[in-house]
């Protein structure tokens, strides 16, 4: 078996430390070329000790510059690289035939859409990428001849649930409707009232999975289920109508397929990312990932509910950017971030992201996507209404 060469960035994080348990299982498969995070340089250095990879890259200066010292002294190899252009080029490099996607946010755009031009398999974590600019990204996979697999479980479930040698044709392949399942997150039954005073710990407590607080904070608003409407459109060439949101709190049905004929085939397991992550790591084979067997007994029962727009605006929200297409999702990706950063630092109560959101989305007049200048343009104008927004609120308060 050939060893393969990959490069994981965002390995720091919830998606980067389950892809190195599951690399882990397998060294005669994968080899670490590159590890890559944004300032996290000590938990960078246990993984390097552990995987002894190639490159080891740090955004930050001051960080890459502790690494580096504490590297030499322990006498390891793996070279220090800093900023974000070496982002780009550990993600392109010749060696590397897997790249794991996995930084949060904007920030992975330029990295994941590296790895796609230099036609690697894209294992992509880094849903923001595709909501920001999925026309380009998806251009840029087909003209450079990469593979890209999802590693967003509902995505990878319908992945695994679609006929394999699919067109990209939904219609010519008898589906009806995607249909992708919502926790519903921490909050689906909290009292609407009780709503204004969460905080960020609550909102970050997810009942089923353990994830960055970031898309801990999406999965409380479900703009994360919003994002992942907007990623299923590019992956699957879905229109907004064939997605449907489907909340079901035990988090086991990871997402469905409905075909024309009745069928419906969904994807089952335990919630737990060394799934998606070993699937499409294996491709096409299936490789031990290290997670229990479903016990159904255990769980007893599956249940499934219809989404309520008014506790979660921000589905709506989504599908509207969705809808007027060009840079609109663009836009309300870049002000969620803002709005969630601010949540997290305690600077905007919980329901007012909704609220930052619509406003700048109804701010800027939406124009087209050709070029990547265009959605970094939007992005860099989204931010600057969204905080200008947060201010305001902040006067006001
Ligand atoms: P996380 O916050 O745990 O980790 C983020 C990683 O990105 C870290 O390694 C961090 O160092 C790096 N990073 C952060 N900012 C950066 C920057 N400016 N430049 C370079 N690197 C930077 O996040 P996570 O939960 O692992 O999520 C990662 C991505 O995967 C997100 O897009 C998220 O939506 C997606 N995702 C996560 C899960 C999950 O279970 N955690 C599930 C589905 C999808
Ligand atoms: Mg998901």
């Amino acid at each position: 078996m050939q060893l393969q060469q990959i490069t994981i960035l965002g390995a720091t994080g919830s998606i980067g430390m389950n892809t190195l348990d599951v690399i882990a299982r397998h060294p005669q498969r994968f080899q670490v070329y590159a590890l890559t995070a944004d300032r996290q340089w000590e938990r960078l250095f246990e993984q390097c000790r552990q995987f002894n990879p190639r490159y080891a890259v740090l955004v930050d200066v001051t960080a890459a510059e502790q690494l580096q010292a504490k590297l030499k002294q322990f006498g390891l190899s793996t070279e220090v690289l800093q900023g974000s252009a070496a982002l780009e080029q550990v993600a392109r490099a010749p060696e590397v035939s897997i790249v794991m996607a996995a930084i949060v946010g904007a920030a992975g755009l330029k990295p994941s859409l590296a790895a796609a031009q230099a036609g690697k398999r894209v294992l992509l974590a880094n849903k923001e990428a595709l909501v920001m600019a999925g026309r380009i990204f998806m251009q840029v996979v087909q003209e450079h001849g990469a593979t890209l697999l999802p590693i967003d479980s509902e995505h990878n479930a319908v992945f695994q649930a679609l006929p394999r040698d699919g067109n990209g044709d939904l219609r010519a392949m008898g589906v009806r409707r995607i249909l992708l399942t919502a926790s519903g997150g921490p909050f689906r039954t909290t009292p609407l009232a009780a709503l204004a005073q969460v905080t960020p710990d609550q909102a970050c407590a997810h009942p089923n999975w353990v994830m960055g607080r970031k898309i801990s904070v999406d999965s409380a608003t479900m703009m994360n289920k919003g994002l992942e409407v907007i990623e299923a459109h590019w992956l699957f060439n879905a229109s907004a109508d064939q997605i449907q949101v489907v909340i079901h709190p035990q988090s086991v049905v990871h997402s469905m397929v409905e075909y024309v004929d009745g069928s419906v085939l969904a994807q089952l397991g335990n919630p737990d990312m060394r799934t998606p992550i070993a699937y499409a790591l294996g491709f096409p084979e299936r490789i031990d990932s290290g997670v229990a067997a479903l016990d159904l007994f255990q769980i007893a029962r599956l249940d499934f509910e219809v989404p309520d727009t008014q506790r979660f605006p921000c589905i709506a929200l989504a599908y509207m950017a969705l809808r007027a297409g060009g840079t609109a999702p663009a836009v309300l990706n870049a002000a969620n971030e803002v709005a969630v950063a601010a949540f997290l630092e305690q600077k905007l109560p919980f329901q007012s992201i909704a609220a930052v959101i619509e406003h700048t989305l109804a701010a800027i007049s939406i124009g087209a996507v050709d070029t990547l200048e265009q959605v970094v343009a939007a992005d860099t104008q989204a931010r600057h209404v969204a905080r200008e927004q947060i201010t305001r609120s902040q006067a006001l308060c």
